[in-house]
């Protein structure tokens, strides 16, 4: 697969700020460190492959559990810091660091594991998947291990009171012709919030189950999925809220899961909502039925096109489509 754009995108990641916020997300490196160390049989004395090394957390993860080697490649310039990381846990022996994209790496030798934190917002924004796809395609043994191993993204109807009733009333001033203004704008970019459970109105629906141990470019170059739902308390239906869940492969344990949905603790990826264009009112009972589509934006491939299409519940065998809402790239 010819790699994307690029430039840009590596430069993103030269800044520290955006490391930095994952290094301080909690859940997500627990369950990378919970993954591997109560897996360790499938780390000790064993070839590693760290994608998109970053600083090297991962990396010195798996030389913790006892990698004979990880081969940590990083293509932006942060690949420096990765290097400090190495040598400050004194796994010079142990850790490769090789500044190059994983496209046009040249390793010595097939891998036993394959470790990513590839996962963007709504789980395939910025399509680092790719470069993981290409990386197991090339390198990967043929019995060898994805981390994680599988990726799950979910849908559900919800109320965003931040984008609805809060302009009705800012500290006594009606604002709604702002609100609505704020609103046209979040048609343009999903929005990146946290979504409290209680906003929530339906069970949530799998838009796409992903084995990482198969996934091919084409089956995520587009995905959609019809959900036809029906709501479970009384609320304001005003956006889509997008989240995804991870697992890691295990042989001993209960395999472990980094959650991103709102009933779990705060993750830097928060909640991604589709904004809906007006509020609708449901009851308890209440049938709601959308069609929702990612596909690849052409004009920037590291990018998604998200389409949400309200449907009359009642009609949704022969459904009259209402294209009401589109984000752009
Ligand atoms: N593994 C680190 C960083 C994760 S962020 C951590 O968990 O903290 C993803 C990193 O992958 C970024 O630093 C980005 O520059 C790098 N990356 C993305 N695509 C890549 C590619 N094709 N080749 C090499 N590095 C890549």
């Amino acid at each position: 697969m010819e790699p994307m754009e690029t430039t840009d995108y590596f430069e993103s990641y030269e800044d520290l700020d955006v490391h930095k916020l994952m290094l301080q997300d909690k859940p997500r490196n627990k369950a990378y460190k919970d993954a591997i160390f109560s897996n360790k049989d499938s780390f000790k004395d064993k070839v590693v492959l760290d994608v998109g090394a970053g600083t090297g957390i991962l990396s010195v993860f798996c030389a913790q559990a006892g990698a004979k080697t990880v081969y940590a490649v990083e293509a932006s310039n942060i690949y420096k810091i990765a290097e400090e990381t190495v040598k400050e846990n004194q796994c010079e022996n142990i850790i490769k660091v090789i500044n190059k994209r994983i496209e046009d790496v040249v390793l010595p030798e097939k891998v036993d594991v394959v470790v990513s934190e590839w996962m963007g917002f709504y789980l395939l924004h910025e399509a680092m998947l790719d470069s993981v796809i290409t990386a197991r395609d090339k390198y990967l043994k043929p019995d060898g291990l994805m981390f994680p191993d599988s990726a799950t993204l979910y849908s559900v109807p919800c109320s965003v009171p931040s984008m609805f009733e809060f302009w009705e009333d800012v500290d006594g001033v009606s604002m709604k012709h702002f609100g609505s203004k704020i609103r046209r704008k979040a048609s343009e970019k999903p929005l990146t919030e946290v979504v409290p459970p209680e906003a929530l109105l339906c069970d949530p629906e799998v838009v796409v189950w992903l084995d990482l141990r198969e996934v091919t470019y084409d089956d995520i170059k587009s995905v959609k999925m019809r959900h036809v739902a029906v709501a479970n308390k009384q609320g304001k239906y005003q956006g889509i809220c997008l989240w995804f869940t991870c697992t890691f492969p295990s042989t001993l344990t209960e395999p472990v899961t980094l959650s991103t949905e709102p009933e779990e603790p705060f993750t830097h990826w928060k909640q991604t909502t589709i904004i809906l264009p007006q509020s609708i009112q449901v009851e308890e009972g209440s049938p709601i039925a959308y069609d929702l589509s990612l596909s690849r934006c052409e004009e920037n491939n590291r990018r998604y096109s998200i389409e949400v299409t309200m449907l009359d519940p009642s009609e949704v065998e022969h459904p009259e489509y209402c294209p009401c809402h589109l984000t752009k790239c």
